[in-house]
């Protein structure tokens, strides 16, 4: 069957579509209705069936293949490996599950989790939905006050916690960050819950505090069932990562989620029972949700959860294990394909990668030259999908499980099934049909299964922030800029507010990176545009090199060269800075924003998310006013 087909089947018969994908996920009701979209935008799919998500990524395949690795954890912070067969994973989650029980937590109460990479990060995310808890995973390297405003929000009963995390090898002490953010929190927990590893002593508060060792041991050998819950029932709740702005509750069901998992699995990644994947991120983020956690284990697989740097010890570090585990999938991100490429290809190409059959990147752009490095060295599909903590799943990518395609490079790929995406205009409204036109990505109504159902608590906020009528139809912003080929392929060219203006010509900050990215010398590079009296804006770029003995004006007027001779003059950035590195976020994203604000000589803001604020001091220090 042609791709195509079974993408308009998904949009014009979304009950038999979606009707036979649901046929992957047990059921313990079955469901009467496929989608009701009687309250969209607020969209149902499966009403009234029942399941739990824990039981579809545990406890059936404990049944149908017990002494198969379904967990394997590798961490190169304090040297250790642990492998847990589906029988054993089944055994640790029923043991936090039983800890839970203990605590008082029971369905619909909150359990907020701020883990290292450990396997019991995993343990405590399938327990609570194994009760029908909604977890909120907090990514581990936030502090106090972003953690705070989470707590707040969330409200949760129980908080799962560490001693310490560990970066570099350096030990990173968790719980005293986790007082404080409770102290600053007008939510209290009644307990907290400390997997202690024995890096960081942690100061426990008697009657609130518990140690989960303590607790496993009293509780190991208990059963305890799932609690079957509707499809539409919460099953966590996942802060967006705050590239941008106060972080937004995206809240997901259980039963939609869970379907489209396994679709995912089944026609984007191509993974079955038996097959191992490797997902680089950390469980703290989207991706490991579904890509580290729910997808790989409903679908049978075995997933590698690790913890450390991808280029410690050495570049090879994540090949190496590709190699040992005989890893099939690997999914990873641009920014840490670009730290890759710039150790050079002999750190991948020395281990035996024969398993692999293919790469997928997602979370920011990936640029041709990186795209095309990567594809030599590991002469495997590179495979882009783009989506968000809000859609759970792929909006754009390629499903080569139905058809194989190559999209055009530096594409995302196409809508992915369920998903009507609409390029539109933002000055007119107007849908745009033709090729090669620029728009904001936006999706049609209804919404595919697994999309986000609201923003926690607040309805409203999600009407108004992600919400647009235009002639009559209802559609979901991205806040990307997009564009699309002929051949249907789109590329995604930044977010909306990443745009530049200058002097009524607007272009997307990842149209002239990607230029930039052309020269030999360039490692990786930033574009923002700045206020300017004369143009409105100016495009300001932030440059590393491959090799920073090179800096010279002499290449800074290459690399403008280069952008003037792809893109035009008016594209050609007035500053060019050669710098050590980039800010980022946690989890790779560059904090356009925060440089923006310093090249305007602004307060940067919230800084919470930063990944090495030494990046942005030394950038500030080119933009301190002369005195
Ligand atoms: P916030 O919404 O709080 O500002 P965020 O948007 O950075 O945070 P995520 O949901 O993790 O948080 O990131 C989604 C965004 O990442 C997308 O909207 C898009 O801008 C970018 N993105 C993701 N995948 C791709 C991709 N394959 N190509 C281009 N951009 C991508
Ligand atoms: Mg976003």
């Amino acid at each position: 069957m042609r791709y195509a087909e079974l993408h308009e089947q998904s949009i014009h018969d979304p009950k038999a579509f979606w009707g036979e994908q649901a046929k992957a996920i047990d059921w313990h009701t079955p469901f009467t209705q496929v989608h009701d979209g009687s309250r969209s935008p607020f969209e149902t799919w499966f009403a009234g069936g029942e399941l739990n998500l824990c039981h579809n990524a545990v406890d059936r395949h404990a049944a149908t293949r017990p002494d198969q690795p379904a967990l394997i954890w590798h961490s190169t912070e304090v040297n250790q490996e642990r492998t847990y067969t589906y029988a054993q994973l089944l055994d640790e989650v029923q043991a936090m599950a039983a800890t839970y029980q203990a605590l008082g937590v029971t369905k619909g109460d909150r359990v907020l989790i701020y883990m290292p990479m450990v396997p019991e990060a995993l343990f405590a995310m399938l327990a609570a939905v194994r009760l029908g808890a909604i977890h909120s995973v907090v990514f581990g390297g936030f502090a106090s006050v972003s953690l705070a405003t989470r707590i707040e929000d969330a409200s949760p009963k129980l908080i799962v916690s560490a001693d310490a995390g560990s970066r570099g090898g350096k030990a990173m002490a968790y719980k005293p960050l986790l007082d404080k953010a409770i102290e600053l929190s007008a939510h209290k927990p009644a307990h907290v819950l400390i997997v202690n590893r024995g890096l960081v002593a942690p100061e426990m508060t008697a009657g609130r505090d518990v140690d989960y060792a303590e607790q496993r041991q009293a509780q190991w050998g208990k059963s305890v069932p799932c609690e079957w819950v509707a499809s539409e029932h919460p099953s966590y709740i996942l802060y967006t990562s705050g590239t941008t702005g106060k972080p937004k509750g995206v809240q997901r069901d259980t039963g939609g989620y869970a379907v489209a998992l396994a679709a995912s699995m089944k026609h984007i990644y191509l993974g079955a029972a038996g097959d191992t994947m490797f997902t680089t991120s950390d469980v703290g983020w989207v991706v490991g949700h579904s890509y580290i956690v729910y997808a790989p284990l409903i679908a049978g697989m075995a997933t590698v959860v690790y913890e450390g740097l991808p280029i410690r010890p050495d570049a090879g570090i994540w090949w190496q294990l590709v190699e040992q585990h005989r890893v099939n999938i690997m999914f990873s991100a641009p920014t840490a394909m670009r730290i890759l490429k710039k150790e050079g290809a002999e750190a991948i190409q020395q281990h035996k990668l024969d398993s692999l059959r293919a790469l997928f990147v997602a979370g920011e752009p990936l640029d041709e030259t990186t795209s095309a490095w990567l594809q030599q060295t590991l002469g495997i599909p590179i495979v882009d999908n783009y989506w968000q903590t809000e859609s759970g799943w792929p909006i754009l990518g390629t499903a080569n499980g139905v058809e194989r395609r190559t999209p055009a490079l530096g594409s995302a790929g196409v809508p992915m099934v369920g998903y009507q995406v609409r390029l539109i205009d933002d000055q007119s409204g107007e849908v745009l049909q033709g090729a090669d036109q620029k728009g904001v990505v936006m999706i049609e109504a209804p919404l595919p299964p697994g999309f986000m159902q609201t923003v926690w608590r607040d309805d409203a906020r999600f009407l108004k922030t992600y919400w647009q009528e235009l002639g009559g139809k209802h559609y979901y912003s991205t806040f990307d800029w997009g564009i699309r080929n002929a051949a249907g392929d789109h590329f995604i060219l930044g977010r909306t507010d990443d745009v530049i203006n200058v002097a009524g010509h607007r272009f997307g900050t990842r149209e002239i990176e990607a230029s930039i990215a052309t020269h030999a010398a360039v490692a990786e590079s930033a574009v923002v545009g700045v206020a300017d009296q004369l143009k409105g804006q100016i495009a300001v770029a932030f440059v590393t090199l491959k090799d920073a003995g090179q800096a010279s004006d002499a290449l800074r007027g290459e690399v403008a060269k280069v952008v003037e001779q792809q893109l035009g003059a008016v594209a050609r950035p007035s500053q060019i800075h050669f710098v050590g590195g980039l800010p980022k976020t946690r989890s790779g994203k560059v904090l356009r924003r925060a440089l923006q604000a310093v090249a305007e000589q602004r307060d940067p803001g919230d800084l919470s998310t930063i990944e090495d604020p030494s990046t942005l001091t030394a950038i500030q220090g080119l933009f301190k006013p002369a005195s």
